[in-house]
């Protein structure tokens, strides 16, 4: 599958049906598989931390979730596909996961949220089996990740769903994804879960199909705008680095 490097994160060339039938393919050959769905900020946070770069760009798929990648892919002239939102690819692995014979458990979300997600995606795909919950607040390294990560292990989980914010699902399934042998797919998804339970509405059709989502999410979360100030630094970023590279 064609990679496309974009300001150092290697992203998959791929649609949202190629990165499912991927993940199928890979889950069917028995390899473990890390999907992490980054957008502008978090690749921006890799140019700001290069630390970063290896935990990002060490997923077997990187799909860009993010306008803003998008954008960065066409002004680098090596344009991707299609943004994949993760939380679309994450209930499309959802609905084909009983087809598959693949159990799920959701790590993640404040208390009660991953219960929710759980009993609302029963009733949309009954025939789906989900095998645990755990909130994600729990201290990510030591006794209470080992409890979590015997938790997990002791459910038999195909499929893990990781949704503690970025960068610390990213990290967090680089540090554990050893201890848990049988999970064949961790899906690095940040606040999916707040939107499968209803918690966290995802922005209305306008606002995605004209690449504002951001914006949605600004309006009914302002404590965000610190964080989104990283969009236009990558924008302008980006620009700055092409005319570098054509100099050069
Ligand atoms: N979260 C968590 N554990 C923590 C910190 C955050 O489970 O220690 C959850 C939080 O409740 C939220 C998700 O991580 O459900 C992050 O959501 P956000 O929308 O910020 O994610 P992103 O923008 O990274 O997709």
């Amino acid at each position: 599958m064609e990679k496309i490097n974009i300001r150092g994160v290697n992203f998959l060339n791929t649609t949202l049906d190629g990165a499912a039938e991927y993940i199928w393919q890979r889950f069917a050959d028995g390899e473990q598989t890390a999907v992490f769905t980054p957008n502008s900020e978090i690749v921006q946070n890799c140019i700001d931390t290069p630390e970063l770069y290896e935990t990002v760009n060490s997923a077997e798929v990187i799909i860009p979730d993010g306008i803003g990648v998008i954008k960065a892919a066409k002004i680098l002239g090596t344009p991707l596909r299609e943004r994949i939102p993760g939380v679309e690819l994450g209930e499309r692995i959802i609905r084909e996961s009983a087809g598959h014979g693949a159990k799920i458990f959701f790590l993640g979300s404040k208390p009660g949220v991953a219960e929710a997600a759980a009993e609302v995606m029963k009733e949309r795909y009954p025939s789906i089996d989900i095998c645990g919950c755990r909130d994600g607040y729990f201290k990510k390294e030591g006794s209470e990740c080992d409890e979590v990560v015997g938790e997990i292990n002791e459910s038999a989980a195909d499929i893990l769903f990781v949704c503690l914010g970025a960068p610390v699902q990213e990290k967090w399934i680089c540090a554990n994804r050893a201890r848990l042998p049988g999970v064949r797919v961790f899906l690095a998804l940040g606040g999916s879960l707040d939107s499968y339970s209803g918690n966290v509405k995802r922005a209305p059709e306008f606002f995605c199909r004209h690449g504002l989502e951001w914006f949605y999410r600004l309006m009914c979360q302002p404590s965000r705008i610190g964080r989104m100030m990283k969009l236009p630094k990558f924008y302008f970023g980006t620009w700055l680095f092409k005319l570098k590279n054509k100099n050069q």
